[in-house]
């Protein structure tokens, strides 16, 4: 009779910033530890705001993490016995990141992206949206707008950069519900923070 394999499989979780991605792939992957599978966990080494070593959420939740360069540092690291891999800001990882995640899903085991779904602009946000539509289970999370208190879809830089990437938390961006987006708003005047 024909044997189906173990089946791994890709699990996405996306939103703007402050909306508890980390917060979610900490939850997971720490039952994962409690049921006594073996789990590595993963940051892009380019985001080092809190710990090196370690996911850390806004509220303060971690997990110990290894910081890897790219998504073949990613792939080169993960060992033959982890069942499960958690992987955070996947949108700071190049797009090689959509193929490792399948590997390892073909290899049979759970993969766990955070990452936001789009930039500042509100651009896709490569490599999560590719991701999203390559993954079993997708939840997209939503941030309390820091304007109003509404459903936040958005995150909304306040401080004037050109950049793609400035790391920072409060004192940089909030999340921003459809109303209170403002697209003009990184062109106004910086608040004298940078
Ligand atoms: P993300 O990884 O999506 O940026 P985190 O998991 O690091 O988010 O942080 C989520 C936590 O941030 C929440 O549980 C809450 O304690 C805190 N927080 C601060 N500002 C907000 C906000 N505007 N909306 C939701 N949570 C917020
Ligand atoms: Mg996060
Ligand atoms: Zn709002």
């Amino acid at each position: 009779m024909f044997q189906r394999p173990q089946a791994g499989w890709v699990e996405v979780i996306c939103g703007p910033m402050f909306s508890g991605k980390s917060e979610e792939l900490i939850r997971r992957v720490t039952r994962s530890k409690i049921a006594r599978l073996p789990v590595q966990t993963f940051k892009p080494s380019l985001d080092d705001r809190y710990a090196h070593r370690a996911v850390v959420s806004h509220s303060a939740l971690s997990v110990e993490a290894t910081p890897v360069a790219d998504s073949a540092a990613l792939l080169r690291a993960v060992g033959d016995g982890t069942r499960v891999v958690g992987v955070d800001e996947g949108q700071f990882f190049d797009d090689g990141l959509v193929d490792v995640a399948e590997t390892l899903a073909d290899a049979g085991k759970q993969v766990i992206v955070a990452g936001l779904d789009l930039d500042y602009l509100r651009r896709p946000f490569e490599p999560i949206p590719t991701l999203c539509g390559r993954a079993e289970y997708v939840t997209k999370m939503l941030a309390v707008c820091h304007r109003c208190g509404g459903p936040a879809l958005y995150t909304q830089r306040i401080v004037k950069s050109e950049e793609l990437v400035v790391l920072g938390a409060t004192d940089a961006y909030e999340a921003r519900c459809r109303m209170c987006y403002d697209p003009s708003e990184p062109e106004q005047p910086s608040l004298g923070l940078v």
